[in-house]
């Protein structure tokens, strides 16, 4: 039998009604010969009100007891959602992480996939069931604890499924009808693209276009998934959405083709740190452990260098993380500095910063993209606080407050409106 999967974000199974029109479109696709493995999301505005409990009851919570809360909103949705089929005559079971059972790592909070045996639903499906409604974003420890796969995984758990089942296609149903050239929220000039290739969905994923989670942009392509996002909202067909596919099966060619920001950074610079060999992996190893995700580092240079003629040279190290791991960085810091691992003079941090980025792989063979960028940001009077760039993307750290019309002066600059 063909399978398909099909997976449900937040707002598209944001109630009784939404959790309807979606089991209506896996009906229909049930009507068309497929089996279907669906992914439900746990109802919008669920995951956050888990966390703000776990947050509000252990500030530095426990990740493994976060976890067990926080997974429990997509065990609703999977219920529901087998119910709702139930009801519409679909043969329909529902599934947790563990009696599938999803092996992940034991990362709590960013764990990540191991295996998805098939036997368990394989045996459903073959008694007679036409739909597997799998609860996203969760798995299964080796030591037999509830994992979360980290923010917006249901994603990814649906790109597992379609490359451990072998699925015609892989369907993320969410509340926009594709992906734009910029959040379709933040600029009415977005345009939705057709195609995008995986290369640059993963950069704009992982830097904040959370319409896809990273990882599961990864997986399909490094799985051949042939993902697609589009519209629960929507009467949709075969050809709805945007694609996500290799390189060469896309038509345009433009040198930028996406902007994407991140609200929820903060910028910490420790201040007047020693300039010797190691400091860097003094402080940076301390924040690894305590699980902080450190992204852009700028380390100043002093004003002499390290040698062995000024010894006691001291620079400024700044750096970024999410705005949530704040107070975990500054433990670190603290803690390191009264072991004696460490010495600054200040911990200087910023809470009010936001990440802009421009991202296209035609900047591979394309010089001046940054000047370009610069420049925009310049004309709107926007400073800059951090530059960082790879290969296809580059981005700037700027005040929170400058974060929209940065977007838009970008998307404007390298008329992403317009078709290339
Ligand atoms: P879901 O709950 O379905 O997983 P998300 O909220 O995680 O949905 O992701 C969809 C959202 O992603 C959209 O509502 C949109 O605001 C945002 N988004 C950010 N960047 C883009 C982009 N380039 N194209 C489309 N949507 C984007
Ligand atoms: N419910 C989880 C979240 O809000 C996972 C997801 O929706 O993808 O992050
Ligand atoms: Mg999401």
């Amino acid at each position: 039998m063909p399978l398909l999967v099909m997976k449900f974000g937040g707002t598209s199974v944001a109630d009784l009604g939404r959790i309807k029109n979606a089991a209506e479109k896996v009906k229909r696709e049930v009507a068309r010969g497929y089996d279907v493995i669906v992914i439900v999301s746990a109802m919008s505005g669920k995951t956050n009100e888990l966390v703000g409990w776990v947050e509000q009851t252990s500030p530095l919570y426990d990740a493994r007891e976060y976890d067990a809360v926080v997974a429990s909103g997509e065990n609703i949705t999977a219920g529901l959602m087998a119910l709702t089929l139930q009801e519409m005559d679909v043969p329909a079971r529902s599934w947790q992480g563990w009696q599938v059972p999803i092996n992940t790592t034991s990362q709590h909070a960013a764990a990540r996939f191991m295996s998805i045996p098939r036997d368990n639903l394989d045996a459903k499906f073959a008694e007679g069931f036409k739909v597997a409604v799998v609860a996203g974003f969760q798995g299964l420890s080796h030591e037999g604890r509830v994992t979360t796969l980290g923010r917006g995984g249901s994603d990814t758990t649906a790109v597992a499924f379609a490359a451990a089942f072998a699925a015609e296609r892989c369907d993320i149903y969410t509340d926009v009808d594709g992906i734009y050239t910029t959040d379709p929220r933040i600029s009415t000039k977005a345009r939705k693209l057709d195609r995008i290739a995986f290369e640059e969905m993963l950069e704009l994923a992982s830097l904040g276009a959370k319409v896809l989670q990273t990882r599961s942009v990864e997986l399909a392509m490094r799985y051949k998934v042939r993902l697609r996002v589009l519209s629960s909202f929507e009467d949709t067909d075969d050809n709805s959405g945007t694609l996500v596919c290799d390189e060469d099966e896309i038509m345009e060619s433009k040198v930028v083709s996406g902007v994407a920001y991140s609200r929820d950074e903060a910028k910490l610079t420790l201040v007047t740190v020693e300039d010797r060999p190691g400091v860097a992996s003094a402080i940076f190893g301390p924040l690894s452990e305590a699980g902080v995700n450190v992204d852009m580092i700028v380390q100043n240079i002093s004003e002499k260098d390290y040698d062995e003629a000024h010894p006691g040279a001291v620079t400024d190290m700044t750096f970024s993380c999410p705005v949530n791991q704040v107070a975990r960085a500054k433990k670190a810091m603290e803690d390191a500095r009264a072991a004696g691992k460490i010495k600054y003079e200040d911990l200087v941090v910023d809470t009010d910063v936001a990440k802009i980025s421009v991202v296209g792989i035609g900047m591979r063979s394309h010089a001046g993209v940054a000047a370009r960028m610069f420049e925009a940001l310049a004309k709107e009077n926007v400073n800059i606080k951090v530059i960082a760039t790879s290969e296809i993307k580059i981005s700037v750290l700027i005040d929170r407050k400058y974060m929209e019309l940065a977007v838009q002066a970008l998307h404007d600059a390298f008329e992403l409106e317009k078709v290339a």
